[in-house]
């Protein structure tokens, strides 16, 4: 059973632009997918490679893991977060799949190939991190609290939950004068929306990526946290049902099948209006949107 967490439509995308990086849904499928086969189990050992990862791995990993039971596996933002307890002793397992890193489950005495950095060991098949671009990590955390740990206490708010709403987007917006998708790009202020799920979200909400936050009014931010919601939702239930497909299959690799209303469509129509979609760099991404449909 191996599974990559790519968002593309056929073969021709993945050779021409390679795996995008992992986003919220993503992530969040990956922790569903991973939970019910590794909660209550408990962890035998660790391998890990010799190259260093966006940090280098911490020392003594095995050490700190070894006998400890994952009781349980959360998302904040894009960081998957194992929850590892000994007795009262409580310790979280930090991953972030990065650029390209996947984590998918292979065969006990299954070799790491020189891509795959870290292995965790259960009664399971193995968990095998592997990520040809490096850009990801594998952090522990000691105590009760993983928000105490720097890289998630900046994080913002997780907007599928009970707290995000149209009445927060609209206060958020007040105080910044940037461009909205770059606002919804912030991890500061809205954890791991991610670039396609902000362009798609402002093409639903009928909203330009290039209107200022603070001249969006409060109709159109609760037109938004709504379809952020239901962009991100539908992304993830779509994932959620390849990994019941491919858990079928012959166990080869599968990506979310989605299509996108703007995302990665320059130049071809838009699917309201049938004008034509246009592409923007903002904050060194590409944004996609339709000047007909979107103000
Ligand atoms: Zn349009």
């Amino acid at each position: 059973m191996v599974f990559h967490f790519g968002r593309l439509r056929d073969n021709k995308t993945i050779v021409q632009q390679g795996y995008p990086m992992p986003e919220l849904p993503e992530v969040e499928v990956c922790r569903l997918s991973l939970l019910p086969a590794l909660a209550g189990q408990r962890v035998t050992g660790v391998r890990t490679s010799t190259k260093d990862l966006r940090q280098p791995l911490p020392a003594e990993l095995h050490h700190t893991l070894a006998g400890r039971r994952i009781v349980d596996i959360i998302r904040r933002g894009k960081y998957l977060l194992f929850d590892c307890r000994r007795g009262r002793q409580r310790g979280w397992l930090i991953i972030h799949l990065g650029m390209s890193g996947n984590l998918h489950f292979v065969p006990a005495g299954q070799a790491p190939g020189r891509h795959d950095h870290f292995d965790l060991l259960t009664n399971r098949p193995i968990l095998r991190f592997t990520d040809p671009r490096r850009f990801g990590l594998i952090l522990w955390h000691d105590g009760a609290d993983p928000e105490g740990h720097p890289l998630l206490a900046g994080l913002g708010i997780e907007p599928l939950s009970e707290e995000f709403s149209g009445k927060w987007l609209y206060r958020a917006f007040r105080q910044r004068s940037a461009p909205v998708k770059n606002v919804l790009m912030d991890a500061r202020t809205i954890a791991g929306i991610g670039n396609i799920y902000a362009s798609e979200s402002l093409f639903r909400a009928g909203i330009s990526p290039l209107r200022a936050a603070n001249r969006v009014s409060l109709a159109a931010c609760l037109r938004l946290a709504k379809t952020i919601r239901e962009t991100l939702q539908e992304a993830i239930s779509a994932g959620g049902s390849s990994i019941r497909d491919y858990r079928h299959s012959d166990g080869g690799s599968g990506c979310f099948q989605l299509e996108y209303a703007v995302y990665g469509r320059e130049h071809q129509p838009c699917p309201r209006c049938g004008g034509t979609v246009r592409k923007i760099r903002q904050a060194g991404r590409s944004s996609y949107y339709c000047p007909g449909c979107q103000k």
